[in-house]
């Protein structure tokens, strides 16, 4: 058995998501690789309505913000409640929102060593600050815009979780040279044909020599990274100044 096979054997994360809209998790959980990896039992991912945690008979989840202002907000006890039914000494609360610290690679990376993590996705002008203060341990934004709801910034979460768990890409060597994971964007990547449109692949990822195409992919990377990514490339100099 594979080192990757054995930790499989042993690891399976659980993924729960709390939000209004559950069906608009249906698409994206039931395609490709994220289809396969719950199939597979790598990961378990369980939605949850919190209208059902709701009382009375219109099951209200929302009211108007005190101090006034428009919209509405997501009322603390059925989000508690719900949060409450779920959690467990190894759960991990990740509330969504546009407040929380901008998502990245890393963060990505450290989520997926939770055994447990309870996604909270908010709606209207969000969640009742005491949600927070009672039961979150993260917040966190997928970036500086503001969407109608958590479901899409869950669902970022969930597919850059999952795709991270041992076994879930079966080549995790592409991992190490992927954007982001070593402070610099990938290279540029080609696949057959060779031609296409008079534009002709790279000489070098012809030849067959592999100390000179991690030369070019290595230089490729810079070369992009300045372009489109100058903080970055500022960021890994400030890491590691000169002597
Ligand atoms: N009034 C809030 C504010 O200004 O911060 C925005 C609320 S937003 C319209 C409704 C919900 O969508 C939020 O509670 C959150 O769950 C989700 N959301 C919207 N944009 C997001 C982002 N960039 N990152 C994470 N969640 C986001």
């Amino acid at each position: 058995m594979t080192a990757v096979a054995s930790l499989t054997t042993f690891f399976s994360m659980r993924i729960d998501v709390i939000t209004l809209f559950p069906r608009m998790f249906e698409g994206p959980l039931d395609e490709s690789i994220l289809k396969k990896a719950r199939e597979r039992n790598l990961v378990q991912i369980h939605l949850h309505n919190v209208r059902d945690h709701a009382e009375g008979k219109h099951r209200i989840t929302d009211d108007r913000p005190f101090g006034g202002g428009p919209g509405m907000v997501m009322k603390v006890e059925p989000m508690v409640s719900c949060i409450e039914a779920l959690k467990t000494p190894q759960s991990y609360v990740v509330l969504l929102t546009p407040q929380g610290k901008r998502l990245e690679q890393k963060v990505l990376q450290r989520l997926s060593e939770k055994p447990h993590l309870i996604l909270v996705c908010g709606h209207y002008e969000g969640v009742d600050d005491r949600v927070r203060q009672l039961c979150v341990n993260e917040e966190i934004s997928i970036g500086d815009y503001v969407l109608t709801n958590g479901a899409i910034p869950a669902m970022v979460i969930v597919d850059g979780v999952t795709r991270l768990l041992p076994g879930v890409l079966g080549h995790e060597d592409s991992m190490k040279d992927e954007s982001f994971s070593e402070g610099f964007l990938e290279y540029p990547q080609y696949t057959r044909p060779e031609e296409y449109r008079g534009l002709r692949v790279p000489e070098v990822l012809l030849s067959g020599n592999h100390k000179e195409i991690a030369k070019w992919r290595q230089e490729m990377s810079l070369q992009k990274t300045r372009a489109q990514r100058p903080d970055m490339v500022q960021a890994a100099v400030d890491r590691n100044p000169a002597p």
